[in-house]
């Protein structure tokens, strides 16, 4: 994109830069320019002379990294947070799933609000909201995600979910719970028509995201697949999350997850999925010959007992990998940096011990690898010249990574960082610490007030 020499240049110097690029560059005093929604330059020691109006930060005592990229999460979830704390997935969706029926659009634009604003204070940037709950009457739930998106001004994939196989049809959500077969489609092909946008640097994007094998029609699955790639959007479900899953699997398709995904075409380079723990060699060489991504949410899986994903062996395959929150239900911290650690250390627990994933390759998943799932590492995923200006200058100078001399090693493994500065296509959401667009005690205030709503609602339906 041309710049003209009137843009306004934000100059970032005086502070470490690990750039995740292919090399994993990284400058110990380094600089980046921006120039208007893109990068300019990066590099060692202090910034290139430019030309015209520039402004220009001082960033000693930070690391700048390109911002997170949350490749899983369920807003609406805020709402639910501190509920069936000791249940395995199945169970757990069995409690939950009576009183996510009753969610509405104003608690949606609440939950939404507030997950993207503790995403965004933690150096998130970019966010995929994969979102199926859809009751009858409850309004235009979609619009408010992208609306409480493009208001915090965090840049959205909302995958619009569905769920269309109730109890009676042998699945796992009550049948109250699910919509038909046609409006999950059509409803669907309306929010790409609506909110998708294809341009460079789009703040918003849909995707297909029938829920899950269990919560889905054979036929969801098949006609969704169809439905994206005729629009040319990215697809999205859960897979391979759980044991139980694998047996529901076999009990009512005669085959596992991932051969059930080959079969109704749900494996390719435009498809990722969440989770993806229980994969057997043949699972992994599938997902690798088609490019088939996965959304890693370590934290999500040990909270509901599920398992440790081969992420080291995904990696060795050369299968897309990048990290998710998961929804705030299953993982109620809601921040990614939990994700980095958390992949760190949960793969370290498995079999390849300490060699299973280090600091470099755990930022590598939150930024570059998530960009490549979400099908944007053209533009998005690291600080390199040309690319979109989502950055992230986090602050490693007080207390908590004081003694910590490798700044990637803090970042990955010490206490979150305080986030100074995040851009957004060179749009400040975070400055001097603090978010640009949201009153953080008024949306702390509603999401209590939709809880308790939610919860009476819920209770009252019994
Ligand atoms: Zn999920």
């Amino acid at each position: 994109m041309q710049q003209g020499q009137s843009v306004e240049r934000l100059v970032i110097e005086n502070c470490a830069v690990a750039t995740v690029d292919a090399h994993d560059t990284e400058y110990a005093d380094g600089h980046v320019v921006v120039a208007g929604e893109r990068i300019e330059a990066v590099g060692a020691g202090a910034a290139p002379h430019v030309a015209g109006p520039v402004r220009r930060v001082d960033a000693r005592g930070h690391l700048v990294t390109p911002g997170l990229i949350n490749t899983h999460h369920h807003f609406y979830q805020w709402l639910t947070r501190g509920l069936a704390t000791n249940h395995p997935l199945f169970d757990w969706l069995r409690a939950l799933y009576p009183v996510w029926a009753r969610i509405d659009e104003p608690m949606v634009d609440t939950a939404a609000r507030a997950s993207l604003a503790m995403m965004a204070r933690g150096g998130v940037t970019t966010a995929a909201d994969h979102h199926y709950v859809f009751p009858r009457g409850a309004g235009d739930l979609a619009g408010a995600v992208v609306r409480a998106a493009q208001d915090t001004g965090v840049r959205l994939t909302l995958a619009r979910g569905s769920m269309d196989r109730g109890v009676s049809q042998g699945g796992l959500p009550p049948d109250f719970a699910v919509e038909s077969l046609d409006e999950a489609l059509a409803a669907t092909e309306a929010a790409i028509d609506r909110y998708h946008d294809a341009s460079p640097g789009a703040m918003t994007q849909i995707a297909v995201a029938p829920c899950s094998p269990f919560s889905v029609s054979t036929e969801l699955m098949r006609q969704g697949a169809e439905l994206a790639r005729r629009k040319g959007v990215r697809l999205h479900t859960h897979g391979s999350e759980t044991a139980e899953e694998e047996k529901f699997c076999h009990e009512l398709f005669g085959m596992g997850p991932t051969d059930y995904f080959a079969d109704t075409g749900w494996l390719g380079e435009d498809v990722w999925m969440a989770h993806c723990v229980h994969m057997t060699d043949a699972d992994l060489a599938a997902f690798a010959r088609t490019g088939t991504g996965v959304a890693h949410c370590p934290s999500s899986n040990a909270r509901l007992a599920a398992g440790i994903a081969r992420v080291t062996d995904m990696l060795g395959a050369g299968i897309p990998v990048g990290l998710g929150v998961d929804g705030t239900a299953s993982n109620e911290s809601g921040e990614l940096h939990t994700e980095l650690r958390n992949a760190l250390l949960v793969n370290r627990l498995g079999p390849h011990r300490e060699a299973a994933l280090n600091t470099r390759q755990a930022l590598r998943l939150a930024t570059v690898g998530g960009a490549r799932v979400l099908g944007r590492d053209r533009e998005l995923g690291s600080l390199e010249p040309g690319k979109l200006a989502d950055l992230v200058l986090w602050r490693m100078d007080t207390l908590a990574h004081s003694s910590i001399a490798d700044p990637v090693a803090a970042l990955v493994l010490g206490a979150p960082a305080p986030v100074t500065l995040a851009l957004v296509g060179g749009r400040p959401v975070v400055e001097d610490g603090r978010l640009r667009h949201v009153d953080e005690a008024a949306v702390a205030r509603a999401a209590r007030a939709e809880a308790r709503r939610l919860g009476e609602l819920a209770g009252a339906g019994g």
